[in-house]
């Protein structure tokens, strides 16, 4: 069985994530999506809520499951007997930062391999921050991200927006 896994931060989970999910899903055996804990980056969603969020996104792929991690990821591949990580490539920011950590991790975990698939034209400028901030502004980016990501991005301002009126 070749299993991979795709990590991330998913502050929110993404089409252009999904559409990364998707595909390697279709190139291996089985598919964990690995929710980084993160504790030192100030994300606007709690752990639990990116899970939930990923979990729904991709819960009509049935190789597929969601999880999440703290610490190094190469040893969280490796302890889910894992081989290969799975990143998704908009630009060539994204190739640089993955190209460094790639060679940084095979020093780590000599065996674990890095598999990078190119985001699709109409995802490769989409990214959560970006997805966040216009959202915050008033645009409508529901075509980016899934129904229920959309209700809580809602939740989220709406709460802001309450607590900062108080
Ligand atoms: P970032 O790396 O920008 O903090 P994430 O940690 O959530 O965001 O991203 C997880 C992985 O998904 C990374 O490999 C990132 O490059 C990739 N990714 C993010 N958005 C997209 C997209 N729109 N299309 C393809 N890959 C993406």
């Amino acid at each position: 069985m070749a299993i991979a896994v795709y990590p991330g931060s998913f502050d929110p989970f993404t089409r252009g994530h999904l559409d990364i999910a998707t595909r390697a899903a279709a190139l291996f055996d089985g598919l964990i999506v690995a929710v980084a804990r993160d504790a030192e980056k100030r994300h606007m969603f709690s752990l639990e809520e990116r899970v939930q969020m990923a979990r729904e996104a991709c819960e009509h792929l049935p190789n597929i499951s969601v999880d999440s991690f703290g610490g190094l990821v190469v040893e969280y591949i490796v302890t889910r007997g894992a081989r290969v990580m799975v990143k998704g490539v908009r630009d060539s920011s994204d190739l640089e930062r993955e190209a460094m950590m790639g060679a940084m991790n095979s020093a780590l975990a000599p065996d674990v391999e890095t598999v990078l698939l190119i985001a699709r034209p109409e995802y490769a400028f989409l990214s959560s921050s970006l997805l966040k901030h216009v959202h915050q502004l008033g645009g409508d980016i529901s075509r980016f991200v899934t129904p229920l990501v959309l209700r809580m991005l809602d939740d989220k301002s709406r709460d802001t927006r309450s607590s900062s009126d108080a």
